[in-house]
């Protein structure tokens, strides 16, 4: 081989941080406040911030590769320890703040968590899962509002003494920088590690053009949790684009962004589609109450986006909607619902906008059968599990577990079930263990529930699958009706009846006040079938 003769500069978080201080110093930070007011930094303030944070725990003992917890909202400290504690050469590791103190208690454990740096008002959680965890040796709170008790330290006393200017090492580009839990719904949660050459690889090709687009003149509202899949990667291109960033703390109520997106202008947002549900619903209660006029691009994802939803914000407000699927194994962009030019203007349907896409630069995609795990084609209609690979998708979890979830040949297996269609647009339609098996055929839930959801009187729709004496497994339906809106199961049923083949239909339609949901705004079936999953074997169907 003949090598090339190019520097070996390491792809580092470290570069991101000295450039923002640089070339963005003045560009705004924005937080929104628990008491609702605003507070403004810079990236200047950033670096600064970040240098104080890195001297601050080296004097309490963090070294490379310690794990600095945060169970912490959206806000500028939370940005300070996304940049200054990798650029340290430690890890940052976000706790979810939404999960059940005991899992809160089984992940900091078992990622062996050195400091918790937390939010005053998530002090009643830590306290609950505390006892559960022996390996965190200081707790740093963050909040203006009086004294912090016990040997609890505050943050903004413990960076007050601290110089402004920290020697920050070179670091090889391989080494961690980040940890997150994935948010599974069965078994324990796995760690995905991530490094720093894996986020910065995952950030420059998120702001390219047709991926996300980050440009220094956006204004970027990571709308999804810090604590989730490292809030898409937003923190990170919002900083290497050198564009201003709203952090809506824990503000996350539909009339509160819009107030904040309207307020500050914001161009480009992204979160889960309950949240976009929540707002185009109080868009169309008071259309033009905010202006959203500066918005370029809206960015949903997390769970299926349904097409009503996406066509909703065009044909009634305007505005775009891009759907997007990831993982936290891919840290977590894997593929994005652009509308390639070339395929020419009839390829802009919903159908497409509402796929979840193709893959972004340097990820691959592939789907065997869920029987024999063999590639199948690209043809629109087999359905088989998605397995992806590339420089961001984990090669294995922390502490080794999993994994059956790695194949033999580099791939990892994502557990969603999909197909993929001549273009290598994919579309999800289902994970794994939600899709529903009757009479030896594949029903997916996905398609039922974004046709149930395009129904007026419906607002959300999850369907299940129930044990069936003859069938094996047959359709239940759990739907949530709009307020002051009524559909009997037969209105249900006809709705459905010309778009799908009969075995498809659900047996029964359960009509619920609200459907369960995981820390991270998915709906939880295997809730669902806990509750339901007998309710046929005592009454058969056809
Ligand atoms: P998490 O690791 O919590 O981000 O969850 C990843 C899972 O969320 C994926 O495996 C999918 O099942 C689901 N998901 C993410 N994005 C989408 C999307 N756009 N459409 C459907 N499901 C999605």
């Amino acid at each position: 081989m003949l090598a090339g003769r190019m520097m070996d500069y390491p792809l580092t978080l470290t570069h991101f941080l000295e450039r923002a201080r640089t070339y963005h110093g003045r560009c705004e930070i924005v937080t929104q406040n628990p008491d609702r007011t605003s507070s403004r930094s810079t990236y200047a303030d950033l670096h600064r911030r970040a240098a104080k944070l890195a001297h601050a725990l080296t004097r309490l003992g963090v070294g490379a590769g310690d794990r600095v917890a945060t169970l912490c909202w959206n806000h500028a400290r939370h940005l300070e320890l996304y940049l200054g504690v990798p650029a340290m050469g430690a890890v940052v590791h976000t706790l979810n703040l939404r999960l059940h103190p005991s899992e809160l208690g089984y992940i900091a454990s078992h990622a062996e968590d050195k400091v918790l740096v937390v939010d005053r008002s998530l002090l009643p959680l830590y306290r609950k899962f505390a006892p559960q965890v022996r390996c965190i040796r200081r707790v740093i709170v963050v909040g203006d509002d009086g004294p912090v008790e016990g040997d609890g330290l505050d943050y903004e006393a413990l960076l007050a003494p601290e110089p402004d200017h920290f020697d920050f090492p070179t670091l090889d580009e391989r080494a961690a920088a980040m940890l997150c839990y994935t948010s599974g719904t069965t078994g324990n949660p796995k760690g995905v590690l991530y490094s720093h050459r894996s986020i910065v690889l995952h950030t420059l090709v998120s702001c390219m053009h047709d991926t996300l687009g980050f440009r220094e003149r956006d204004v970027v509202l990571p709308v999804v949790p810090m604590f989730h899949a490292m809030a898409w990667g937003m923190p990170y291109s919002a900083v290497a684009a050198g564009a201003r960033i709203v952090l809506p703390g824990p503000h996350l109520d539909p009339a509160s962004l819009l107030d904040l997106m309207a307020r500050e202008r914001v161009t480009f947002a992204a979160g889960v589609p309950t949240i976009w549900l929540g707002i185009l619903a109080l868009l169309d209660e008071h259309p033009g109450r905010w202006d959203l006029s500066a918005m370029r691009s809206m960015v949903i994802g997390g769970a299926a986006a349904p097409p009503s939803l996406l066509d909703g914000f065009r044909s009634r407000h305007g505005l775009t909607v891009t759907h997007a699927w990831g993982m936290t194994e891919t840290n977590p962009l894997g593929t994005i619902a652009h509308v390639r030019a070339s395929l020419g203007p009839g390829a802009d349907s919903l159908d497409t906008r509402a796929s979840q896409g193709y893959p972004v630069p340097f990820i691959d995609q592939r789907h065997v059968g869920l029987d024999d795990s063999r590639p199948l084609p690209w043809d629109g209609q087999s359905m088989g599990e998605l397995e992806v690979r590339g420089p961001w998708v984990a090669s294995s979890y922390f502490g080794d577990e999993g994994e059956d979830r790695f194949t033999k040949d580099g791939w990892f297996k994502t557990g969603d079930v999909v197909t993929i269609d001549g273009e290598g647009y994919m579309r999800i339609t289902d994970r794994s263990k939600d899709v529903i098996k009757s009479g030896g055929e594949w029903i997916s839930s996905v398609a039922l529930e974004n046709a149930l959801m395009s129904h007026p009187a419906v607002l959300e729709a999850a369907v299940f699958a129930a044990r069936h004496p003859v069938w094996s497994e047959r359709p239940l339906a759990a739907v949530v009706l709009r307020q002051g809106q009524t559909a009997s199961k037969d209105e249900l049923r006809a709705h459905l009846e010309p778009r799908f083949a009969k075995f498809w239909l659900p047996d029964e339609y359960l009509f619920v006040e609200r459907i369960p949901r995981t820390s991270t705004g998915k709906f939880l079936k295997s809730k669902l079938r806990e509750e339901f999953a007998d309710l046929l074997t005592a009454k058969p169907s056809g």
